[in-house]
C-alpha cells in the first residue's frame, strides 16, 4: 500500500481516547509509522486572576489518570505515548526533527489560547520543512456537515438544533486502529507528572460525591456501560436530570467528553443501539438534545472568538458590577448564609463536579444577587470543574450572566423557589451542610426565617455555626 508519509507524530490533546480518533486513524492510515505523544503545557498549571490555579487539582488528578490509560491502550494496539514537558509548539517540533518524522496530525480546539498553539506549531513545523495535519473532532457535528457556514451559526439554540436535526448529519465514529505501526527505537520520554510537579495536593476524596471519576476512556466507556446498560438509566433521564444528589440523576460523563475520553459520536451511537434493543422515549432523545447544547456552545464560542471571554459577552451589553473580593470568596467557600448556594459550592469544592441545575443557581446567586462580575465566576469554575471544558463553561455563564445569545432578557433563578422544587425536604443540603441537618423539612433552606431560640434548638447560631446571609436574596417565595 502506498503511505503519504514515513513517520507521523500524533499530538494528543482533548482527544484522550483510540476510538473515534481522527488524528490517530488518519495517521495509521497514511504513514508507515506512527508516533503518538502528549506534552504537559506548563501554562495549563499556571496561576490565574485571584490566584486560582488554571488547573485544580481535581481536574489535573483526572488527567494524568487519562494519560496513563491512554498509554496503556495505545499499547495494547502495539504502540506507546511519549510523553513531553514545555510548550507544544516548540517540544514536538523539535521531537520531529529529531527523530525525523515528516508530519504532526492533531485536532483542532476553537479558543484563543489553544489556537495560538497551534498556529505557532504550525508555523514553526512549515519552517523546518515538517508538515501539519488538523483534524475537527469533539462535536456530535461535523463542522463540514453543518447546514450552514460557521460565521452564519444561528444565535439562538432552539433555531441551531432545529437546523442541524433536519439538515446536519451524525457521522459514525471511527474504529479504533486494528494496529499502531509504532517503530521498534527507543524514544526519550519523560516520567509522568505528579500533581506535585504541578505544585497540587492530592485532592481529599469526598465520600459525599456524586461519584468517583476516574480519568481515561476505559473508566468513560466504562461508565457509559454502566448507566445505559447495566443500572438502565437512560429511559428515565428527562425526568431525573434535574436532580443533585447520587450517580444516576444524569449521565455524569461530562468529564470524560471534555477531555475527550469519550468522543460524542460513540455515546450517539450506544443511544441508537439502546432505542433499539431497550426504549425509544422523550429521555433517550434528550441526552443527545443536550449533546447538542454541547455542539452548539463550541460553534458560537469559534463563531464569536474571544468576545466569550469579555464582560459584554456577544451582546455588546455593559451591566454594573462589582468586584469585591471578600464577596467573592465567600460565594466561593460556600459562605453566603444561603444553604442551597453553599451546598452546591461545597460539592464543587469537595468533589471537582456540580449538577446543572446546581450550577445555573449558584451563577445565577453571584451575577444577580451579589450583582459580581460573572468572568470571575467562569474563572473560579475553569480551575475547579473536573469537567471544565473551555466553550461549555464560558458559553453558559455568558447565557446565565445574560451578555450570551438567550432570547429571554432575564434569567434570575430564585433559589428558594428553586429549592422548593428540586430539594423540596431539604436532603440535599442536609448532604452537603451537615452542621444544618437538624432543621427539619424545607425550613432548612431558610434557616435565617427561624426565629433564634428555635435554631437553638436544633444546636445552630447564625454567625456562629452557620453564616447570617450575606444579601437579602432578590426575590423571596
Ligand atoms: C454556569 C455553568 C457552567 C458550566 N460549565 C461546564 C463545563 O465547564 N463543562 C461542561 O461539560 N459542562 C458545563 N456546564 C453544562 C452542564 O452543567 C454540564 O455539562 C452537566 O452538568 C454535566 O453533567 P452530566 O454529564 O451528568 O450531564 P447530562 O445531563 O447527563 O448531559 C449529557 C452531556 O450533555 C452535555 N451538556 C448537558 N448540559 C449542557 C449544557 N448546559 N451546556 C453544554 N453541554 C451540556 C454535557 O456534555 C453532558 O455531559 C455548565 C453549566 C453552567 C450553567
Amino acid at each position: 500500500m502506498y503511505m503519504m508519509f514515513n513517520r507521523v507524530i500524533v499530538w494528543f490533546r482533548n482527544d484522550l481516547r483510540v476510538h473515534d480518533n481522527a488524528p490517530l486513524f488518519n495517521a495509521v492510515q497514511k504513514a508507515k509509522e506512527v508516533i503518538p505523544v502528549y506534552c504537559f503545557d506548563p501554562r495549563n498549571f499556571s496561576k490565574m486572576e485571584l490566584g486560582l490555579e488554571k488547573t485544580g487539582n481535581f481536574r489535573a488528578k483526572f488527567l494524568l489518570e487519562a494519560v496513563t490509560d491512554l498509554s496503556q491502550n495505545l499499547r495494547s494496539l502495539n504502540g506507546d505515548l511519549l510523553l513531553l514537558k514545555g510548550k507544544p509548539e516548540e517540544r514536538l517540533v523539535d521531537l520531529a526533527l529529531q527523530i525525523h518524522a515528516d508530519a504532526i496530525f492533531f485536532s483542532e480546539e476553537v479558543t484563543s489560547e489553544e489556537k495560538e498553539v497551534e498556529f505557532k506549531l504550525e508555523q514553526h513545523a512549515w519552517k523546518q520543512g515538517i508538515k501539519t495535519s488538523s483534524y475537527w473532532q469533539s462535536t456530535l457535528f461535523h463542522i463540514q456537515d453543518l447546514p450552514f457556514p460557521i460565521m452564519q451559526t444561528p444565535e439562538v439554540f432552539t433555531q441551531f438544533r432545529k437546523e442541524c436535526e433536519k439538515f446536519g448529519k451524525i457521522q459514525k465514529p471511527l474504529p479504533v486502529p486494528k494496529r499502531i505501526p509504532f517503530p521498534k527505537e527507543k524514544f526519550e520520554t519523560i516520567e509522568l507528572p505528579k500533581l506535585s510537579t504541578f505544585g497540587l495536593k492530592e485532592p481529599v476524596k469526598s465520600t459525599r460525591s456524586v461519584l468517583e471519576f476516574v480519568g481515561g476512556e476505559t473508566e468513560g466507556l466504562g461508565r457509559l456501560q454502566a448507566y445505559f446498560w447495566e443500572r438502565d438509566q437512560l429511559k428515565n433521564y428527562k425526568e431525573t436530570r434535574n436532580g443533585l444528589l447520587g450517580p444516576d440523576y444524569s449521565s455524569k460523563f461530562s468529564p470524560w467528553l471534555a477531555i475527550g475520553c469519550l468522543s460524542p459520536r460513540i455515546i450517539y451511537e450506544e443511544v441508537k443501539r439502546y432505542e433499539k434493543e431497550r426504549e425509544k422515549n422523550q429521555s433517550t432523545y434528550w441526552l443527545i438534545f443536550e449533546l447538542i447544547w454541547r455542539d452548539y456552545f463550541r460553534f458560537i464560542s469559534k463563531k464569536h472568538g474571544n468576545k466569550i471571554f469579555q464582560l459584554t459577552g456577544i451582546k455588546y451589553k455593559v451591566e454594573k458590577y462589582s468586584r469585591n473580593e471578600s464577596l467573592f470568596w465567600k460565594w466561593a467557600k460556600g459562605e453566603t448564609g444561603i444553604p442551597f448556594i453553599d451546598a452546591n459550592m461545597r460539592e464543587l469544592n469537595n468533589s471537582g463536579f456540580m449538577s446543572n441545575r446546581g450550577r445555573q443557581n449558584v451563577a445565577s446567586f453571584l451575577v444577580n444577587d451579589l450583582g459580581m462580575d460573572w468572568r470571575w465566576g467562569a474563572m473560579y469554575f475553569e480551575s475547579m470543574l473536573i469537567d471544565y471544558d473551555v466553550c461549555s463553561n464560558w458559553g453558559n455563564w455568558m447565557y446565565v450572566a445574560g451578555v450570551g445569545n438567550d432570547p429571554k432578557d432575564d434569567r434570575y433563578f430564585n433559589t428558594l423557589r428553586q429549592a422548593k422544587n428540586y430539594d423540596k425536604k431539604g436532603e440535599y443540603i442536609r448532604h452537603w451542610i451537615p452542621e444544618l441537618a437538624a432543621i427539619p423539612g424545607f425550613d432548612i433552606h431558610q434557616p435565617f426565617e427561624l426565629p433564634p431560640s428555635t435554631l437553638k434548638g436544633y444546636g445552630i447560631s447564625l454567625g456562629v455555626t452557620y453564616p447570617h446571609p450575606l444579601v437579602k436574596l432578590k426575590a423571596w417565595i
